[in-house]
């Protein structure tokens, strides 16, 4: 591992963050630069602080101390996430022989000198009672990989001998605060201090110095690692895949979702669902198709701090039989369930204490021939897990080459996973109301379709948006990416008349989310015509798209909600054309009849599956500057002749003829989708009018 430090950029720091003043804007620096490396810390991992002076309203200078505030990352710091504190005062809190969490944290708010800065780091308190100026703390890989084994601390005397203290794992609060000062003291001249099983602290004068120095301890792990590894043995190659990861991956991924939705009793909002983040790198692939892989898979995690996002073990499959895979996740995931529950039954009984049962479905599946499945609450979510597992296993996988791997006894890691602090957050979020669940919008560059999309999005859905169109489509994603997240869709290119093009959509989704809950089948043509001068191939071409497109999306999308086995919703996007067509519009007011008729047998076939299919009917949906509706910019100008007038008329015409003279929107036709998907009345089989009002359209 290389120094990234270079003095100009400390001095473009310095400069950019004048106003801060040098020492908070070097501390920013090295702090990116721990942060940018995804092998030093991750996600909100690793913390660093700086001691210096604040001054009060009084004109007071006062002893201080920045320290990373929790909800910053490393890598993205700025000066408002290093909150500022009396250290005088912190200092003097080490005379004490105990302090809890919640005091601890109590302590750190009401010495801030900003009340409205974020809570300080839970290791806040390590940093204040260690005298150097600068202080790093990272979860190091190579600082893992020497460390979670059974003779860690002997290598770690043998690699750094007098340059470090070692200090036995202690969960972070103030008791391993004090120990490290202690273990410090007992040693004035170390340049830092390695945690074992948890990771490495480096401190010195200056920005420079701290962070070189970390860079030096993590670089000596790396290279003994290395050396080690040139005479250990690699893992064996057992399972041979007779397919491709990708094929098992759609297979596999829609029933395990289901398998790992939990049941909540209440029949509006039947299931707590996740969200999959799948990954099979040739790294992942030769670890789960080792013949080591059970053995090297069911051992703790790296860093406590992980268990929040990992738990303590991986859910694996040991030997998959593809032809019976259903079976085998299922009992694999009632198996896990029930080792969770003993495992909190029997730590709560050991501690002799109270806590709150986490859910107990695993975060991380391991299935040879297929690789990671990471679940999360969010696709974020499982990104994080997903992150810190590929690093697990490069660590473990590493550990395997050089040694035993060894992981902290459940006791620990349960004390982290039930920690106090976080035990208090429970509850207390109010999730969206489609948090967890992932919908699919056909014709999604579209006017309506991007609406709608947007609409599940703002409640909490994640959505795969798909139309033909790729270069719409993708500016469609950009747009919405750029509002509300790069998680929260994906855009997959479909042509909803081709049966093996939806079969792949469905597949991708799979492979993407995991699964969906909410089908929306929405793409669709016009074409406006007398019924003599209509083409037997425009004809075709409508029904083909309004009709055939709606069915192969139905019928696969039955297809997958069956296999999750938790419901869903299909919402169709029909029209008020079908209860009041208009002249000159036969194949588009046929095809849209038919996709209502459909709807509706589908919804007495589906109830039984929990799943709801209703129909929303739009009136005429105008496009904007930023969605034109590519069918109303076709069909506009032939529709304003059938109905006698100019074509930018047209727009007025339709708010006209409704009772609420009002202009139908794509976000009302997405407010309707939502009003479907969460369950509001117990409805199927219906069709709900946006139109405005027209009487002629009164569904009877
Ligand atoms: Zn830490």
């Amino acid at each position: 591992m290389k120094s990234r430090y270079s003095d100009e950029d400390a001095a473009g720091y310095v400069e950019k963050f004048r106003d801060a003043g040098e020492d908070v804007a070097l501390r920013v620096y090295t702090s990116q630069l721990i942060g940018r490396d995804a092998s030093l810390v991750m996600h909100g991992g690793g913390n660093t602080s700086v001691k210096g002076h604040w001054t009060n309203i009084l004109g007071e200078r006062v002893p201080a101390i920045f320290v990373k505030g929790s909800g910053w990352n490393l890598d993205t710091i700025q000066p408002p996430g290093l909150p500022g504190l009396d250290l005088h005062y912190l200092k003097k809190l080490r005379e004490l022989d105990a302090l809890t969490d919640e005091e601890m944290v109590n302590q750190l708010r009401t010495h801030m000198f900003d009340a409205s800065g974020p809570n300080p780091s839970v290791e806040t308190l390590l940093h204040a009672f260690l005298p150097h100026k600068f202080v790093d703390h990272s979860h190091a890989d190579a600082i893992l990989a020497i460390t979670n084994r059974p003779d860690g601390e002997a290598i770690v005397k043998e690699l750094f001998g007098e340059r470090i203290g070692i200090v036995r794992y202690v969960m972070p609060g103030f008791e391993l605060a004090k120990v490290c000062a202690d273990a410090y003291e007992a040693n004035p001249n170390v340049e830092g201090l390695v945690l074992l099983k948890h990771g490495l602290f480096s401190f010195g004068e200056t920005a420079q110095e701290s962070y070189d120095r970390h860079i030096e301890l993590v670089t000596l792990a790396e290279n003994w690692l290395a050396a080690e590894r040139k005479k250990g043995s690699e893992l064996t190659p057992q399972f041979d895949a007779p397919a491709e990861p990708r094929m098992f991956a759609a297979q596999v991924a829609p029933v395990l979702r289901g398998l790992l939705a939990e049941a909540t009793g209440e029949p509006d909002a039947p299931y707590k669902r996740m969200v999959l983040e799948w990954r099979h790198t040739p790294e992942i692939m030769d670890f789960v198709n080792a013949a080591e892989f059970s053995k090297l898979a069911l051992t703790g995690p790296l860093t406590p701090d992980h268990v929040i996002r990992t738990k303590a073990l991986p859910m694996i499959i040991a030997e998959p039989d593809f032809g019976n895979i259903e079976e085998q996740l299922a009992e694999a995931v009632t198996e896990y369930r029930r080792d969770y529950n003993d495992y909190f039954d029997r730590i709560v009984e050991q501690k002799k204490i109270e806590r709150t049962r986490l859910d107990d479905f695993p975060r991380i599946v391991l299935i040879p021939g297929v690789g990671l499945m990471a679940w999360g609450e969010t696709k974020k979510a499982a990104r994080i897990a997903a992150d810190i597992y590929e690093h697990t296993i490069r660590v473990k996988t590493l550990v395997h080459a050089t040694g035993e791997y060894e992981a902290l006894p459940e006791a620990d890691l349960f004390d982290v996973e039930y920690w106090s602090l976080e035990q208090a957050k429970l509850g207390k979020a109010k999730p969206k109301p489609l948090q967890g669940q992932i919908a699919i919008v056909t014709g999604a560059a579209g006017a309506i379709g991007s609406a709608v999309a947007e609409s599940l999005i703002q409640a909490g859905a994640h959505v795969v948006l798909s139309d033909l169109d790729a270069e719409r489509l993708e500016e469609t994603c950009d747009a919405l990416g750029e509002k509300h997240g790069k998680d929260t869709r994906r855009g997959v290119v479909c042509d909803v008349t081709d049966e093996h093009s939806v079969v792949a959509l469905f597949d991708e989704v799979a492979r993407l989310f995991g699964g969906a809950d909410i089908i929306v089948p929405n793409a669709g043509i016009a074409m406006s015509r007398p019924i003599e001068e209509l083409e037997t191939d425009d004809w075709q071409r409508v029904m083909n798209v309004n009709l055939n497109g709606y069915f192969l999306v139905m019928r696969e999308g039955a297809k997958l909600l069956r296999r999750q086995g938790t419901g869903g919703h299909m919402v169709v996007i029909g029209s008020k054309n079908v209860m009041a067509p208009g002249a000159e519009f036969a194949a588009y007011s046929a095809s849209k009849a038919a996709a209502h008729q459909l709807a509706k047998v589908s919804a007495m076939e589906l109830a039984k599956e929990g799943v709801r299919v209703n129909v929303i009917a739009p009136d005429a949906v105008f496009g904007n500057d930023r969605n034109p509706s590519g069918l109303w910019d076709e069909v506009g100008p032939d529709r304003a002749k059938a109905h006698g007038i100019e074509f930018k008329q047209l727009e007025d015409h339709y708010r006209n003829r409704n009772l609420l003279r009002t202009r139908v929107t794509g976000k009302h036709v997405g407010n309707a989708v939502v009003f479907f998907a969460t369950n509001q009345t117990p409805t199927t089989g219906a069709t709900l009018p946006v139109d405005g009002g027209i009487v002629g359209a009164f569904p009877r």
